[in-house]
C-alpha cells in the first residue's frame, strides 16, 4: 500500500553529521531510502529543522536545502514535488516524492524575502515555530502561551498570497486560534496527537482538531511515544485510540502520518524506523476497511497537497 508521510527530520541529522549513508545507512537514520522502498513510501516530506544552536542562521537552511539536493534527491529513485503535476507524475510511477518544508521560522528574521526565496526554492510548507518564542509567534513551550506578532502577521498573509501551507506542530494555543482567525487557507498539523488520549501540551485539543476539520486540515498521527501514550515502552496498537479519537470528531478524511522520524530517540515498540511502516499499514487493515486505511495512510495527505499545490 502506498504511505505518505508528512514529517520527518533527516535533513537535520544529516546537517548535524554529513557521513551518514541516506541510501543504504543502516546506523544512524530512521528514514532512509532502502527503507522507504521495502515499506511503501510514496511520498516523504523532509523538513528543514535547524538545532538550536543554529537555528537563527540562515545559511544553515540553505546548507540543509543543499543537502537535500546532494544527498537525497540526487538518488534516482526520488523525486522533487513541488507542484501538483510532480504530485500526479509521482502517482503514476515507481519514483518516491520529496516535498520540502521549513520547522520553525527563526532564521527569516521577520524579512519575508526569504520566505520568498524558500518558497521558489520549493518550500511548500511551513512551521512557524518550534518549541519556543520567534519573532513570528510563541511555540507550545512559551510559558506565556503567547500569540502572534504583527510581524507573525504579516507571514501569515504572505503565506497565504504565494499559498505556503502553514504548520501548527509546535505552535502555541493563542498562535493556533489567531493563525485560524486570519488565515484564508486551510491549515495542516504536520506531526501531532490529540491532547484528550494522551495530555502532552505539544497534542492538539478537541476544539483545535475541531476547526482543523471544519476547515479542511489534515493532522498527521505522529509517532513520537510520550504524545502517544503515557505508559512506557508504547506498545503500536496505541495509535489507533488517536486515529479512533479523531474520527469521532468527524476527521476520517482528515487524518494522515507524521513520523517524526530522525526528530526522536524513543520509538514505539515495532515501528523503530521507516521500513516498519507496513506493520503499521498491517494493523490499521485489521481494524478498519481497507478504503479508511488507504485514506490515513496516503489519500488525505495526497488529497490535502493535490489542492493546495501550485499548479506549476
Ligand atoms: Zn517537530
Amino acid at each position: 500500500m502506498r504511505i505518505f508521510d508528512a514529517h520527518c527530520d533527516v535533513l537535520s541529522k544529516l546537517l548535524e553529521n554529513p557521513d551518514l549513508d541516506f541510501a543504504h545507512g543502516r546506523e544512524g537514520l530512521d528514514v532512509t531510502l532502502d527503507r522507504m522502498l521495502a515499506s511503501g513510501i510514496a511520498v516523504q516530506n523532509f523538513a528543514v529543522y535547524l538545532p538550536e544552536r543554529w537555528s537563527d542562521d540562515f545559511k544553515h537552511i540553505l546548507a540543509s536545502i543543499d543537502l537535500f539536493h546532494e544527498r537525497i534527491l540526487n538518488e534516482p529513485q526520488m523525486r522533487f514535488i513541488r507542484t501538483k503535476t510532480d504530485l500526479r507524475l509521482v502517482s503514476n510511477e515507481k519514483r518516491i516524492g520529496a516535498l520540502l518544508s521549513l520547522e520553525g521560522v527563526d532564521a527569516l528574521h521577520g524579512n519575508l524575502t526569504y520566505l520568498r526565496i524558500l518558497y521558489r526554492l520549493g518550500v511548500r510548507s511551513v512551521g512557524i515555530t518550534w518549541n519556543r518564542a520567534n519573532w513570528a509567534a510563541d511555540g507550545v513551550l512559551e510559558p506565556r502561551n503567547g500569540g502572534f506578532s504583527e510581524a507573525g502577521r504579516g507571514l501569515i498573509r504572505e503565506c497565504n498570497r504565494l499559498g505556503l501551507i502553514m504548520d501548527v506542530s509546535h505552535l502555541s494555543e493563542k498562535g493556533f486560534w489567531e493563525l485560524m482567525e486570519e488565515t484564508d487557507k486551510p491549515v495542516i498539523a504536520s506531526h501531532s496527537n490529540a491532547k484528550t488520549i494522551s495530555p502532552r501540551l505539544r497534542n492538539l485539543s478537541d476544539a483545535q482538531i475541531g476547526s482543523l476539520i471544519r476547515t479542511g486540515g489534515v493532522m498527521g498521527i505522529t509517532f513520537v511515544p510520550p504524545f502517544v501514550s503515557e505508559e512506557e515502552p508504547v506498545p503500536m496498537d496505541r495509535i489507533l485510540h488517536h486515529i479512533d479519537h479523531v474520527c469521532a470528531l468527524g476527521g476520517k478524511r482528515h487524518i494522515g502520518f507524521g513520523s517524526d522520524f530522525d526528530g526522536i530517540r524513543e520509538w514505539i515498540v515495532g515501528l523503530e524506523h521507516a521500513g516498519h511502516y507496513d506493520r503499521l499499514v498491517n494493523l490499521l487493515l485489521k481494524h478498519y476497511p481497507e478504503e479508511d486505511v488507504e485514506q490515513f495512510i496516503y489519500g488525505n495527505w495526497f488529497r490535502f497537497y493535490s489542492e493546495q499545490l501550485p499548479d506549476e
